[in-house]
């Protein structure tokens, strides 16, 4: 291992900050070499530290230091000194004091994207995690929550709009210059990482909304010019998120004005700076001819997120690093039931699940497991995971169940109260949960401290005479690293009795009154549960709309899951029911494949999905996901060691392909029904029309390839918006048809333009399932259009193959990990924060078999011995060979 280990911080070391900053005054000049900015911070020692009478330190990184002064006057060499992290104050006053610091930095050197930098000229900002310290030297931590005023100023010809958070008190000319300023003044206290300043040639299109109080709101968003026309959506997701908070937490927007710039180059999604969220363009622009229905329903939902913030992270953060998850799984919660509301309920959970599964349940399987509230980290942009945002969603939607819907409104409720203003931590959230239900909830906070999903596994017994029905619930948490013995967790199970005539039977416990909304609480090791008055046998419905997030195992036969999945009231365990008979399929087809024996027709799954197919009461998408099988990555997880990825990819291509010819006639029938003449409209119903076309086309392709690629290429020809023509260019990059690159190049031609339509180009032949895919690839990092300094590009084309393409990342010889092991080099030294995520993809090499595993380990080896690596990704990778 390297000699100079960074430094691991703990969460039990916590100590409140030696100094409280109430205010801050900035004044930055604009310049795209150095950027001037002079800082006027109102300061006194905090009562609550035991080290308010010791030295002030101050965080800083790339900053160059012009001068310092304490309460006006200048300070002498010897009273500060400096190292590339901090400045330190030896002797600070004892009493409130002000501090006045002036920097340099440089936005155009700045390829991190972390401080302040330049997006194609556009000055902008990112601050989360710790990227404030790059801008100026600062107390930069979450629970240092101080009053912000800013002034900028910039060539008028540069950046002729100057943004910040809060609201525009002054702006106007600086006589006899080209130049011009605007100060911004937020009356909200909020931790620096919130902080945000945007400075360039934008255009904005403007709406208002007025909120339940009767105040009215300015909306702007700001674009490159020429783009205006494409934030429509955008702006109505605004809308709908504002009015949706208001009715499901009674949450008002409390500033006069609500700003979203959208940037080219970002290293994330999006961020919630107060007032001033700076978007990734991809979630904000939207055509009918430049955006499919996921990025129309992703820009839906990431809006709301972000705006969510203003009250669950804004208006009250964290205390700690620690507590991501008090903001993040805590909006994402909130996210998915405005995207319920708005949307289909049943099919966002379901999506919702297979995000979680995809991205988190592979996760918490290897080496990067870490709990929701990880107890320690080297670099805490490491820790913006799946785990901490989509497992700590899972967390809060389990409280809510377990309170019941108005007691959780209860909770929420108290916590608005008494935490606004203030940054808190999970221990203050959950005893919120505890006060206002008068539940005692130590047990399920472990869901925060245990990392691994939780095995539960259900036995079942009938007794005729004396009409009893028996559920054994036993459970097991897998070891995780740093974590080897685990206690039984707090696990609601919700659950239903289907009767032999589909309908669910009343549900009476042995000794106990009828149940509520029939949760069972599992709480010890193993639990049974005894159910009275069943008179015949039942077919068990377990984990209801996934009331946990834990994987089970059952002892339901096929026939069993061929009746839930026509008749379970539950539409999330419907379509579970025929994903694990799919995963069962698929394992037994790779155990025939293997054994070079013939795989047997899947006549009843294929017949029960035509059924579906038939349902008037389901609705396209439902039927759509339906139609999907389980995933590779579900399948992996399922066999979870000495995983061939070729052999999952060819045991599950083959059983599309046997379910494509069994079904033919009726995804023909399918496919020419849901053609959609009309012009295009995002709605739900319209896109999931769309999707059970696709779903449809991809079968038929996979029953056969030439008949496939001749469909997917007039269903390409025929496309009048962009869902479509993605939609049928996903079916062709799975096939080796002369079709696939002609369409691929007719793309390009038609959208070379539009950057982002370019990514998906990227991103769509990073996918093609080869063992040569890296080889491609490499190619793509020459292309002309390929740009090594935009994360939105690198993960459209590296991203995008070492997390989508199993068989290519995967290929026998190494070759994807030796790929990626060079890109994550590269990388490194110009934007450690992408590089490090990129490391994160070998998160599940140690479940592979022994050739594949030997070649990531040494990919991983290769990326470690490397000089001056950056701590995130010397962090990721070191975990990850642990
Ligand atoms: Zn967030």
């Amino acid at each position: 291992m390297n000699k100079n280990s960074p430094k691991t911080i703990h969460l039990k070391d916590y100590t409140p900050p030696s100094h409280v900053i109430d205010r801050v005054g900035l004044d930055v000049t604009f310049h795209a070499e150095e950027t001037a900015v002079s800082a006027h911070l109102a300061v006194r020692p905090n009562p609550d530290s035991p080290a308010s009478e010791g030295p002030l330190e101050l965080d800083g990184e790339s900053l160059r230091l012009v001068r310092i002064a304490v309460d006006g006057k200048e300070l002498a060499k010897g009273d500060y000194s400096t190292t590339d992290q901090k400045l330190t104050i030896h002797h600070p006053p004892a009493r409130p004091f002000t501090l006045d610091i002036s920097t340099l930095c440089s936005p155009k050197a700045n390829t991190e994207l972390s401080g302040l930098y330049l997006s194609n000229g556009i000055y902008c900002t990112q601050c989360e995690a710790e990227g404030f310290r790059r801008i100026t030297y600062f107390l930069d931590r979450p629970d240092v929550l101080a009053r912000f005023r800013v002034r900028i100023e910039a060539e008028k010809s540069e950046a002729p709009v100057l943004l910040a958070n809060g609201n525009l008190i002054d702006s106007g000319d600086i006589a006899g210059t080209g130049r011009h300023f605007a100060v911004w003044e937020d009356p909200f206290p909020k931790p620096c990482y919130l902080f945000a300043m945007v400075g360039g040639n934008l255009a904005f299109v403007e709406d208002s909304f007025t909120t339940m109080s009767g105040r009215k709101i300015a909306l702007r968003i700001y674009v490159e010019p020429g783009k205006e026309d494409r934030c429509g959506w955008a702006m109505e997701s605004i809308k709908k998120s504002m009015a949706w908070d208001e009715q499901a937490f009674g949450r008002e927007y409390d500033l006069d004005i609500f700003m979203i710039v959208a940037v080219s180059m970002f290293n994330m999604g999006a961020m919630e700076n107060k007032g001033l969220n700076v978007f990734n363009d991809k979630y904000v622009l939207a055509l009918p001819d430049s955006a499919t229905d996921t990025d129309y329903s992703n820009i839906e939902a990431i809006i709301a997120h972000e705006y969510f913030h203003n009250w669950t992270g804004n208006r009250i953060t964290c205390r700690d690093w620690f507590q991501l998850c008090l903001k993040e799984g805590l909006t994402v919660f909130r996210d998915q039931e405005f995207s319920s509301d708005v949307r289909s309920r049943a099919v966002k959970r379901i999506q919702d699940v297979r995000t979680l599964r995809a991205q988190q349940f592979p996760e918490d399987a290897g080496p990067l497991a870490h709990p929701v509230r990880p107890s320690s980290y080297i670099e805490i942009n490491n820790f913006y995971t799946a785990t901490v945002y989509e497992k700590g969603a899972e967390v809060v939607r389990m409280m809510k169940t377990l309170l019941g819907e108005s007691v959780f409104r209860k909770a929420m409720d108290l916590y608005f109260t008494r935490y606004d203003g203030q940054a808190a931590t999970i221990e203050d959230f959950v005893q919120c949960m505890s006060d206002a239900s008068g539940r005692n909830l130590s047990q399920f906070f472990r869901w925060y401290e245990q990392a691994g999903t939780p095995e539960l596994s259900v036995k079942s017994q009938w007794d005729k005479r004396s009409k009893t029905y028996v559920l054994k619930l036993t459970q097991r948490v897998p070891t995780t690293p740093g974590q080897p013995d685990k206690q039984p967790q707090h696990i609601p199970v919700a659950v239903g009795l289907v009767g032999p005539n589909g309908h669910d039977m009343a549900l009476e416990l042995d000794g106990e009154e009828l149940l509520h909304e029939s949760i069972l609480e599992l709480k010890a090791k193993s639990q049974t549960f005894r159910f009275k008055n069943i008179g015949s046998r039942p077919v068990p419905s377990i984990n209801r709309g996934f009331s946990a997030p834990v994987k089970v195992t059952s002892d339901l036969t096929q026939k069993d899951l061929l009746f839930l999945m026509a008749h379970d009231s539950d539409p999330f365990n419907r379509w579970e029911a025929g994903q694990i008979i799919g995963k069962r399929l698929i394992l037994d087809t790779m155990t025939k494949i293997k054994a070079r024996r013939p795989v047997a027709e899947p006549k009843a799954y294929a017949a029960a999905l035509s059924e579906t197919l038939a349902d008037r009461q389901a609705d396209a998408q439902f039927k759509a996901l339906m139609l999907n099988l389980p995933t590779e990555q579900d399948v992996a997880s399922d066999i979870a060691r000495n995983v061939d990825p070729q052999l999952i990819h060819n045991g599950r291509e083959r059983l599309k392909q046997r379910i494509g010819r069994l079904m033919h006639s009726r995804l023909m029938q399918r496919w020419n029904a849901t053609k959609i003449t009309g012009p295009y409209s995002p709605d739900p119903a319209s896109a999931g029309k769309r999707a059970l076309r696709h779903a449809s086309l991809a079968l038929l392709a996979a029953a056969d390839a030439k008949e496939g690629a001749r469909l997917a290429m007039r269903h390409f020809r025929d496309a009048r918006n962009m869902s479509d023509e993605i939609g049928a260019l996903g079916v062709l990059i799975q096939l080796e048809e002369p079709e696939r690159d002609e369409a691929l190049q007719q793309y390009l031609d038609r959208h070379e333009d539009d950057h982002l339509l370019v990514d998906k180009w990227f991103a769509l032949q990073a996918q093609m399932p080869t063992p040569e895919a890296a080889e491609r690839v490499r190619s793509l990092m020459k292309h002309p259009r390929f740009n090594w300094q935009s994360p939105n590009r690198i993960r459209s084309l590296i991203g995008t193959f070492a997390t989508f393409n199993s068989v290519g990342f995967n290929a026998p010889d190494g070759a994807g990990y030796r790929l990626l092991a060079d890109v994550v080099l590269r990388l490194d030294k110009s934007n450690p924060q992408v590089a490090a995520r990129l490391a994160a993809s070998f998160r599940s090499y140690k479940a592979l078999e022994g050739k594949r595993r030997r070649h990531a380990a040494n990919a991983l080896k290769s990326i470690l011995e490397a000089p001056g690596l950056s701590r995130d990704t010397y962090e990721i990778v070191s975990r990850s060979l642990q």
